[in-house]
């Protein structure tokens, strides 16, 4: 097989490449912490939107946390000629072969989860060779939907009713700048709603519910945001708030499917992380980096990877919930510890003080580079990166 010196090219908010040997080492990072925060949970589990960021994360938890077996639904490219494939095909491979090792059923479907045709093949892959799933993560975070009547919907991160002015950074070279973002449209808004709101969610649970591929008992969980203030104008308050608004009241509709075989749907609010996803909305960068500062310093700083063995562990299969575990609405919280308030306020202090001159001091952006580039292989300890390496990894198909 060719082997490659493989390069990072950065496009923004994305890197075109990936490291699949960088990529490994995060996911075996990941999988050691599991191991090491071992619980009673989840025997099969279904995680939409699994191959990076907090789908990831999820099915990392469940495998080696719980011991389940796996199945994952995402939309990955995989190496074509000298093109490296996408982080998450490398996750997924590195994440099958480690499962595999450890005796634990993991199988994958790349492909558009908003599509009947990927809901039916997963069912099927179901039915011939899993248990009956008593888990489903939704956690997809995707640009587009085409619906069940071929309609294109497009997911914009805009604010609503007003002009949003405020900082952002540049990734790349950390310069501090004011965007000024103009206020979605109606269809805009619509579109978001479309793509990343409940409705894609509701027709997995009733797809899956009407196959009888669902044990009894069996959860759902998709995964929300809500963030300070000083983010709501973009966030809460925008496009993707009204998303997550219709993503939560779709609970309820779930709910009436999976009563009745004693199950339940749930909506987790996770803390801001570096993801592929938030890279992309105007602010979190920032934000995350002045918290990530504060929260290492504190010591209560969380990846990924704890977040989700908190939530499942503590949250979703806790046996005494500690109050604030779940909210008023019924949500679980994994967020209290970004939202303490100290914590918000010294935030709240910093953000207007933060320059292009003086980032690096008053905030983690190092530290948020490096988790950028880590997500797509790169820039991680220990890998050598003068070596070529092979870049065509197949996941493997079932027997
Ligand atoms: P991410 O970009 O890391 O992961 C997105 C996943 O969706 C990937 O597995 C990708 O392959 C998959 N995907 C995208 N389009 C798809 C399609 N058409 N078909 C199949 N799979 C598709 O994102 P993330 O940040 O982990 O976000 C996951 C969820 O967590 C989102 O609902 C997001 O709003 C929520 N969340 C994120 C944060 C954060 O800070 N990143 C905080 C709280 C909640």
């Amino acid at each position: 097989m060719a082997k490659f010196l493989i390069e990072r090219r950065l496009r923004g908010f994305i890197c075109t490449t990936a490291h699949p040997v960088g990529c490994s080492r995060n996911v075996e990072e990941q999988v050691a912490k599991a191991l090491k925060n071992k619980f009673t949970g989840p025997r099969s589990v279904l995680v939409i939107g699994a191959s990076t960021g907090y789908g990831l994360a999820s099915r990392i938890a469940a495998a080696f946390g719980a011991g389940a077996d796996t199945l994952g639904v995402f939309f990955e490219r995989p190496a074509d000629g000298d093109r490296t494939a996408s982080a998450g095909w490398y996750n997924t491979v590195a994440f099958e072969e480690l499962a595999r090792r450890s005796g634990l059923l993991a199988a994958s479907v790349n492909g558009d989860a908003f599509s009947d045709d990927i809901k039916e093949k997963t069912i099927e892959l179901i039915g011939k060779k899993f248990k009956k799933i008593d888990l489903v993560i939704y956690s997809l975070a995707a640009p587009r939907r085409t619906d069940r009547s071929g309609v294109t919907h497009k997911s914009v991160l805009k604010p609503i009713g007003k002009p949003f002015v405020g900082k952002t950074v540049n990734l790349d070279h950390g310069t501090v700048t004011e965007v000024t973002i103009d206020p979605a449209t109606d269809e805009e808004i619509a579109g978001t709603v479309a793509v990343m709101g409940g409705e894609d969610w509701e027709l997995w649970m009733g797809a899956l519910a009407s196959a009888g591929v669902l044990a009894k008992g069996a959860k759902t969980v998709a995964y929300g945001y809500i963030g300070p203030e000083l983010t709501w104008p973009i966030y809460r308050d925008g496009t993707i708030g009204r998303a997550k608004a219709h993503l939560e009241s779709t609970v309820d509709k779930i709910n009436a499917i999976l009563r009745p075989m004693g199950g339940e749907a749930h909506i987790a609010i996770n803390k801001a992380v570096v993801t592929q996803a938030s890279a992309a909305i105007p602010v979190v960068p920032l934000y995350i980096s002045i918290l990530f500062r504060l929260m290492k310093s504190m010591g209560t700083h969380e990846t990924c990877i704890d977040q989700m063995l908190r939530l499942f562990r503590d949250r979703i299969y806790g046996k005494n919930l500690q109050p604030g575990a779940i909210d008023g609405c019924g949500r679980f919280r994994v967020d209290d510890l970004e939202m303490d308030r100290n914590l918000q306020s010294e935030i709240a202090k910093l953000w207007p003080l933060v320059t292009s001159e003086n980032i690096r001091r008053l905030t983690d952006f190092d530290g948020y580079q490096s988790d950028f580039l880590n997500l797509f292989g790169f820039d991680v300890h220990g890998v050598d990166y003068n070596e070529a390496v092979e870049t065509d990894l197949p996941l493997k198909e079932l027997p």
